[in-house]
This record gives structure tokens, sequence and C-alpha cells, in this order.
């Protein structure tokens, strides 16, 4: 007997992320950057993590970037995800120093995936509140 499919969990948003989640919405990756001393920040903080300033702006990201790391998930997947398997979960480090994100890897078979893949971002609806962004194979 199959188990029946769970909604997808839904992020969970402090207000100073709300900015993030908006920009997905929009086809924007955000992250915040330091206005004092330039420091780019993700995930979403209400200080600088250099200098502790409260001073940050939201600038947007080119979406370009690298596979830091990965994993593949082929099992044993929390039920909500189970009719995705299999699927990448993997760090991507962005073009922009110091801002790496937790997502998948998507648009590839997952056996293609490598570190250091040049990916983009592609943004994912998950329902009428949020956008997700994830990753895809970059091919210029
Ligand atoms: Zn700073």
């Amino acid at each position: 007997m199959d188990a029946p499919v769970k909604p997808k969990p839904v992020p969970v948003v402090n207000p100073w992320a709300r900015p993030f989640w908006e920009g997905t919405k929009q086809g924007k990756l955000l992250y915040q950057k330091c206005k004092d001393c330039g420091t780019n920040v993700f995930y979403p903080r209400i200080a600088c993590i250099s200098c502790f300033s409260d001073n940050l702006e939201w600038v947007e990201s080119s979406g370009k970037g690298t596979v830091y790391t990965y994993t593949v998930v082929k099992s044993n997947s929390p039920t909500a995800f189970l009719p995705d398997l299999p699927y990448v979960i993997a760090i991507v480090k962005l073009e922009e120093d110091g801002v790496q994100m937790l997502s998948n890897i998507v648009g590839c078979d997952p056996d293609e995936v490598r570190c250091d893949m040049p990916v983009e971002v592609t943004f994912e609806k998950l329902n009428d509140e949020f956008v997700l962004p994830k990753f895809k194979p970059f091919r210029s």
C-alpha cells in the first residue's frame, strides 16, 4: 500500500528574510551586502557577519555559480519528496564572494552532476506564496 503523499514543507520566514522570498517571486536571487564593510551576507541576517553592522542592503546575484558539493537522494526521502526521487541536494557557490546556497540541481540527470559544475538559477513555484530558487546546468 502506498503512503499518501503529503504536501511539501514550506519555508519558515523570519521578518528580515522576507525580501529574499519577495525577490524569488519576481525571478530575482537576492543576498545582503554590508554597506559599511562590503561583506556579502547569506543566509539573511539582521547584522553583518564580519563587522556586526546592521547597515545591510539587498543586492541581486547574477544567479550563476558552481556546485561546491552535492548528494543524490535515491531512497529514504521524506514522504513529500518520494515522487521526486532521485533528486540532487547541493551547496552552490555563487559568483559573488562568500555566497553559498543550499538548493537542488534540476534539469539534468542526477548522475551528470559534478563538483565545480557551472550552474545558473532557475525558479520553481512551490505554491502561491513561495517560489524556490533551484539551479540547473549552465551551458554557455
Ligand atoms: Zn560589515
